[in-house]
């Protein structure tokens, strides 16, 4: 069994003050829990043992001189391949990046280790996050720790499995159109994308700058929440984060969620079948016994968003892909003689199918002739449904709604129709387009067994009262 199976944050740092073990014990020991289970889900990549044990002894050795040793001290974290780590090799699920060893950190992975935390390796992922089973990885899928033939979800698939697999406490992933909050309901555990901007992106490869956010996964709405104050904050390196000040998540989470009022989208109720409907029901009737009111609210653009979302992802996509020429950091076709060879060997070898999809389609809906059609169009649409949301917190202090039509499907299942795939994230990209935060919960299983997720979503930075009404549910569901 895992060391970390009892464990939370809180307790991490209460037996590391009273000595009950140090932090290079504890690291230690995930670690090596984490390389025997490894090969069952094939959710981490690389392991960075060296950077693990290093950022324990210094929490060790800040304790031994009394010393604060920080908020997430000895905790171990695992990082989505997409987010930079000096000296340990991120690929973002690509060929093209398979030796790549960054030369710097993203500011989350500097703001981790500077609260205590200690990395122990890097997670398994899409290419470049686009996908949302994890089966668009370079280096295979990987297997949902609660059903080994299905897939995680993703694209963060690898983040997710570590922390129900507890071979990390938490661990970072990234979102643009769902790709945190789909793998937490897929494998039954809390993940949080933030608003647009309270977490920096420095470090983050880009897929689609305008959507891509970095957000924690834990077991808890608590340690989510712990794990965000440490990461969200302005940051002078990403011009697009926010100043706005970071509230005490903590403080928010015991508050009372009497009388909050809650809307329901009947858009995203309409078409909820099965098993997964009757748990997103059961946490409705769960919520207005905690003595929230709720509300039905309409989001009328909502039948647009996975349509909009495919014309401005994939154009930003293939602007940002197009640094991958094999001229700087990718690895480089060696079967081409002139530089334009080059640069399609490269590009053609590298990329798998996919991103080349995307790139196509983003590339075609920016071509002179197509732009007004597709991309200034999506925009328009993408300011109608940031609007709906605006409308309805008018009215409501949060929204709930399901995170998937579907629990975890079997790995090989939709790898063969894109667009089966893509309606996997018709819940969860609307509040990406509108930039709000919105988290999964876990509210119970199908009788298969597969977990599902509650969403909830609120207005722009107002993640405490997400965190405050998810807190409440799950101390009260679990
Ligand atoms: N599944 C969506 C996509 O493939 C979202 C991915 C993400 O959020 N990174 O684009």
């Amino acid at each position: 069994m895992s060391v970390l199976a009892s464990l939370s944050i809180e307790s991490i740092r209460a037996g590391l003050l009273t000595k009950k073990f140090s932090a290079e014990e504890l690291t230690k020991q995930a670690l090596a829990f984490a390389e025997t289970e490894n090969p069952k889900t094939n959710a981490y990549l690389t392991f960075s043992p060296e950077r693990a044990l290093a950022a324990a002894k210094a929490v060790d050795a800040k304790i031994a001189k009394g010393e604060d040793p920080g908020p997430l001290a000895g905790v171990p974290v695992a990082v989505k391949d997409v987010i930079v780590t000096r000296g340990v090799r991120t690929t973002c699920g690509s060929k093209l990046l398979a030796n790549y060893i960054p030369p710097y950190d993203a500011t989350a992975v500097i703001r981790l280790e500077q609260a205590g935390a200690v990395i122990l390796g890097k997670t398994n992922c899409d290419e470049f996050a686009m996908g949302s089973s994890n089966e668009n990885s370079a280096f295979g899928a990987v297997r949902n720790p609660v059903a080994l033939d299905r897939v995680p979800g993703g694209s963060s698939g690898g983040s997710a499995a570590v922390v129900a697999q507890e071979t990390a406490l938490v661990s970072l992933g990234s979102d643009t159109g769902g790709s945190i909050r789909q793998p937490a309901s897929f494998c039954g555990i809390v993940g949080v994308t933030p608003t647009y901007g309270r977490v920096s992106r420095y470090g983050l490869t880009a897929f689609a700058s305008s959507l891509d956010h970095i957000g924690p996964f834990a077991k808890t709405v608590e340690d989510a929440a712990k794990l965000l104050q440490v990461t969200a904050g302005r940051d002078e390196m990403d011009a697009t984060s926010s100043s706005s000040p970071v509230p005490d998540y903590a403080s928010a989470l015991n508050g009372n969620v009497r009388g909050l009022k809650i809307g329901f989208p009947k858009e995203y109720f309409a078409g909820l079948s099965g098993d997964t409907a009757t748990r997103v029901y059961q946490a409705l009737d769960d919520l207005t016994k905690l003595g929230c009111e709720l509300h039905e609210i309409s989001l009328p653009h909502t039948a647009y968003a996975i349509a909009c979302y495919y014309v401005i992802a994939t154009a930003e996509a293939s602007a940002n892909l197009a640094r991958y020429d094999g001229v700087r950091y990718t690895t480089r076709s060696t079967n081409a003689n002139t530089l334009s060879d080059m640069y399609r060997h490269t590009r053609d070898e590298g990329f798998g199918e996919e991103c080349k999809r995307r790139i196509m389609l983003g590339t075609y809906v920016l071509s002179a002739g197509y732009y007004d059609a597709y991309y200034l169009k999506a925009q328009r649409v993408r300011r109608l449904i940031a609007q709906d949301f605006a409308t309805a917190f008018q009215e409501v202090d949060a929204i709930v709604a399901p995170v998937s039509p579907f629990p975890a499907f079997k790995i090989g299942e939709k790898v063969a129709d894109p667009v089966a795939m893509y309606l996997s994230d018709i819940y969860t990209i609307t509040g990406s387009l509108a930039g709000i935060p919105c988290m999964s919960v876990p509210c119970g299983k199908t009788s298969d067994g597969l977990p599902v997720g509650l969403q909830i979503l609120a207005k722009h930075f107002d993640e405490s009262s997400m965190f405050r009404l998810a807190h409440a549910y799950q101390q009260a569901t679990h």
